[in-house]
Parts: C-alpha cells; structure tokens; sequence
C-alpha cells in the first residue's frame, strides 16, 4: 500500500530542504519526492497536509517507560502512545525497572513486548552495574547481542571511579556508548532542589551544582582514558555544558542533552505551595543557569533535547517535598515547549529543531539515519504550528499526570507521526497496532 503525503512544508538540514514537497512512501520508504502535483499516487492514500511542516521523526533518547515492575505509573503500551502523541517515532527506555534492566533476558523482554505492543520504536537501554548499585559490572556483551544500544545507570551516578572507568571499557568493546546521570551522592545527599537562595527560604535542603559539575568533570576524564563515547544526561548548569563543549574542543567523543523543564523552568518557579511535580533530578537551578541552557541549545554546545519523562503516580507525588520523588512527565509537552518557547519567538530555526529532536539523537546513539530523501525510511513527524494545546491532567495518554506544565497554552504540536510509514498519530489522535 501506498501513502502520499501532499503540499507539507518539509523541512531538513540533513539535504538542505526547506520547501513544499510531495513525498510518496512505499513499503515503509520514502520512494519519491517531487514539487506539489507531481508525483503519480497509482494507488494507496493520500493526505493533504497543506499549511503543516514535515520533518524527520523525533527521537526522545530518555525516558523512563516503567515497564517491567512499575506499570502503574506507565508501560511499553501507554508510554508508546505518550509517545507518538508527543510527536516522536522513536524513544529510548532507561533501565531503572523492577527488576532492573541488567541483563539479556529482560532487555528482550523488553524489546519484544515493545514490537507487540505500540507501533512508536522503542529503544532499550540496559545498566553498567547490577540493580544500578555501581558494585558489580552487568554482562554488557550479551545485552548488547539482544539489541541493547546504549548502558547507563540513570538514576544513578556511579559513585565509585573505578567501576566507571570499567564501564566505559567493557562499553568501548561493544561500541556502545555509555550515558551518564553525573551525581555525587555524598554531595547531594538529602537534597531535593537547588541549593541555593530558594532551598534557604523555603527551609528545603539543597543539592549543589558541584555534585552535578564534579562528575561530569569525572567522567570526561574517563572518556579521555578509556576512549568509550560519553553522553551526559539531562545537563542542568552553565558549567556543566562548559566542561562538555571544552572536551568537545579537545576532540573527546563526548555530548550531552537539555530536558525541556531544565530549559524553561529554574528554581524561581518553587514557591510555598511546594508543588511536586516542580521536584526533579538533578533540581531545577537558577534563571541564569535555564538561560544560559537555551542559549547553549541554539550554539550546539549542548546536542540534543531529551524529556527524562518520568511518570509517577498520584499517590508518589501527593507527599511531602521532600518524600515524593523525582521526576516530571515530558514526552507529550516537550515539541509544543520548544516549538512556543524557541521556535515562535525566533530563538530556534525548524532547522535546528529537527538537529536537536531527530538527527542528533540518532548521532549519538548510532541509529539508522532518517532524512527526508528517497530511500529512507519513512519515519516521520508532521508539525501543525497553528494548534493550541492546553496542558491539563486530562490531555495525557501517559497513564501519569505529574506534568510541571501543567496549566499553560502552548501553540504548535505534532497532528501526525508514521513509523515505517504507518501512523501512530492521525488528525492528533493516536492510532494503536
Ligand atoms: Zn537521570
């Protein structure tokens, strides 16, 4: 069966197009792209996608999906939907699961239940270290044989040097690249925001930049050592991406990622009705910090964006600050925060959306690429720029609600996402298996 997708304004810094194109997809790939009127569709469907703007598939390279163990905050099936609502064809799942993703079994689990269940492509990452305690390496080689693309122990920093300098050994030997939560636990300890003039005068206790900066410091030396690829997680401070672009500078194979509430939220938003959904890890810091994280996103120092989404039931979060846990929910809000905050206000070309949301993940990670040419693969994701989206808690298909944006207008969001050139989202409504 044929598609073609008529009159969308396609969009691709990868082959330098910025123009109205149909694009006809065969067999899941895009087999011609020609001016409106153009391409002969013998048989198949058709849509008219005048007025949006078409480009190559978002990719989220972190969320948590809570599938094995924790499926009442999120699964494989419901993440997946979070996920082609959000606009994104592809995501990448962390493995702080019950049980934990430390081994081949529950990594193909994992990845067969995904083929199963949602038609967004589900990534698996697995852990360096067994139950993410940081004592004992896992057996990276046999999760990589099952399709592991990546080894992290997110939600964690690995607090002894030497296990992740083994690490990044045994990840260099798969070629895989190790991503990494930078957090010295001494340092944070029972921190639950920024330490700073906030945490002081809403009496919380702090977790300072330093236990962020001094591992990531760490681990771009280990990189230098070892040679593994490194990719830092969910960067949080100005100084933090300085150490990145300097060991970019010094040719180290090290990125790093922004998560929307990093980008658009600082510490200033706490205030006395201590709202939990603002509780994140590492915390929100101060405005200049959120600033500076912008204006890095546009340089290039900082890679890519990615959510961290992370669901939590409403019970977790309806503690006290300082009991609840961490985390917001992101895979629905990110593109429509990024398209009003960045892209409406001329901070953000498309261009360079579509390098921090689908090339560059791919980059990273060392995915198949996705470009907007004959022979690709049509996975793809159509942005209607003019559509308001409210953010409530009734809005999510994420089985959590525990969004710090909840409440705002936000104009521009996905109306449709194809995966090997079948929707997963049509009209702004996902489309199940
Ligand atoms: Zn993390």
């Amino acid at each position: 069966m044929a598609l073609l997708l008529k009159n969308a304004l396609c969009i691709d810094p990868a082959v330098s197009l910025n123009a109205v194109k149909d694009i006809l997809i065969r067999d899941g790939e895009i087999v011609e792209i020609g001016d409106p009127g153009t391409v002969d569709l013998p048989k198949g469907i058709s849509r008219d996608l005048e007025g949006k703007i078409l480009i190559p598939g978002l990719v989220d390279m972190h969320v948590h999906l809570r599938d094995p163990g924790l499926e009442y905050k999120e699964d494989i099936e419901s993440g997946g939907r979070a996920a082609a609502k959000g606009g994104f064809t592809a995501v990448l799942a962390m493995p702080n699961t019950k049980p934990t993703c430390d081994n081949a079994s529950i990594a193909r689990n994992m990845i067969e239940k995904a083929l199963n269940t949602t038609r967004t492509r589900i990534y698996v990452s697995g852990a360096m270290t067994a139950g993410l305690k940081g004592e004992s390496i896992t057996e990276m080689g046999d999760m990589a044989r099952v399709g592991v693309v990546a080894f992290t122990d997110d939600g964690r920093g690995v607090q002894n040097d030497a296990m992740m300098r083994l690490a990044m050994e045994y990840a260099k030997t798969f070629n895989k690249p190790v991503l990494s939560h930078c957090q010295v636990e001494d340092l944070s300890a029972k921190g639950s925001i920024n330490e700073g003039a906030t945490s002081t005068r809403l009496g919380l206790q702090g977790w300072p930049a330093a236990a962020e900066e001094i591992q990531i410091a760490r681990d771009i030396a280990l990189c230098e050592l070892t040679g593994c690829s490194l990719h830092i997680q969910h960067i949080s401070t100005a100084k933090g991406v300085e150490l990145v672009a300097q060991a970019k500078a010094n040719g180290l194979p090290v990125t790093c990622e922004v998560t929307p509430h990093h980008l658009f939220l600082s510490e200033e938003d706490i205030d006395e009705t201590y709202n939990t959904s603002f509780k994140m890890n590492p915390p929100l810091r101060t405005r200049d910090d959120m600033l500076a994280l912008q204006q890095y996103l546009v340089s290039g120092m900082i890679d890519c964006v990615a959510t961290d989404h992370a669901p939590h039931a409403p019970h977790e979060k309806a503690m006290e600050f300082e009991l609840a846990p961490f985390g917001t929910t992101g895979l629905e809000t990110a593109l429509p925060l990024l398209i009003t905050e960045m892209v409406s206000t001329g901070k953000l070309t498309w261009e360079l959306l579509v390098e921090r949301m689908a090339h560059a993940p791919r980059y990273i990670l060392g995915l198949p690429h996705v470009k907007l040419e004959v022979g690709c693969t049509a996975d793809l994701t159509v942005i209607d720029k003019q559509a308001i989206y409210d953010v409530s808690a009734e809005s999510f298909e994420s089985k959590s609600q525990n969004s710090a944006f909840i409440g705002r207008r936000l104009k521009g969001c996905a109306s449709d996402v194809y995966v090997a050139g079948y929707a997963s989202l049509e009209d702004r409504e996902v489309v199940g298996l």
